[in-house]
């Protein structure tokens, strides 16, 4: 792809009035300020896990963007996260995807949208049961698993090489991903990325993936920001078709649905 991270203002208004149909949002370092807290107690029975919330004029600008497009989020959170953190604008013209692409909510009902065998699943246990090992002996790095069906998030306080040999002893096939998203480990199946629930999106509701626009701003997003018009708020981490340039205060999901309502406006 050529001409990566233009400017937004790059971003014609009339091809968004004529074209755009839907938007989708990443959470975290998108819409959220970044910072999970995640604390689970040594012998796994408590977990506390601390997030941010929508600014109130984010929600606002949410509820107005619905009047133009379809909103979807795409996230590695659980859905059960989701649909808590994004109750204010809930339901109408709104889906959810969770767990970097696994599970879409859309329509009243939970899809699953990639099927893994046992050997997967059994995989992913060994590898977890073997992290909470780790964990134990290092409580002051290791903070906590946050609760997920189909992926591994374990929350670290700062890059944990014994981890990735974990994933390698356990993963002969080498089919899954071990990514490093500043606040941990997303460990998944490579061939599984937010894009998957996107396909899902876009046939349910009969767009092409160029009449949506897709948001990030960490590695999870890479395949996502390639599959539709693609508008990066961290392009030193990851690129898009567009870039916003971080400022202080305020974050690239603001900038970018601020810029999406006035060329609605205009
Ligand atoms: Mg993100």
């Amino acid at each position: 792809m050529n001409n990566l991270n233009q400017p937004l203002k790059e971003l014609d208004p009339n091809f968004i009035r004529r074209n755009i149909k839907v938007i989708t949002f990443d959470l975290d370092g998108v819409i959220l300020p970044k910072g999970t807290f995640v604390k689970e107690s040594v012998d796994g029975t408590e977990v506390i896990i601390k997030t941010k919330k929508l600014s109130p004029k984010m929600i606002e600008m949410i509820k107005e963007l619905k009047k133009y497009f379809w909103i979807n989020f795409s996230s590695g959170k659980a859905m059960l996260y989701l649909q808590h953190m994004l109750s204010d604008i809930l339901w109408d013209k709104v889906s959810l995807c969770a767990e970097n692409g696994n599970f879409i909510l859309i329509n009243g009902t939970i899809k699953q949208v990639v099927k893994y065998n046992d050997k997967y699943f059994q995989k992913i246990a060994n590898i977890r049961n073997e992290l909470k090992q780790l964990k134990a002996k290092n409580p002051r790095s290791i903070c906590g698993f946050e609760p997920k069906h189909l992926i591994i998030t374990v929350y670290t306080i700062k890059k944990i090489p014994a981890i990735e040999a974990i994933i390698k002893k356990h993963d002969k096939e080498k089919e899954l991903y071990c990514l490093w998203t500043n606040e941990g480990y997303d460990i998944g199946h490579k061939e599984t990325s937010k894009v998957n629930a996107l396909r899902f999106l876009v046939k349910e509701l009969k767009i092409k993936p160029s009449q949506m626009i897709t948001t990030g701003n960490n590695l999870n997003d890479k395949e996502m920001l390639a599959y539709g018009i693609g508008v990066s708020v961290d392009s030193h981490r990851v690129s898009g078709k567009y870039a916003i340039s971080k400022k202080r205060g305020i974050l690239g999901g603001e900038v970018l649905a601020t810029y999406l309502l006035w060329a609605m406006k205009s």
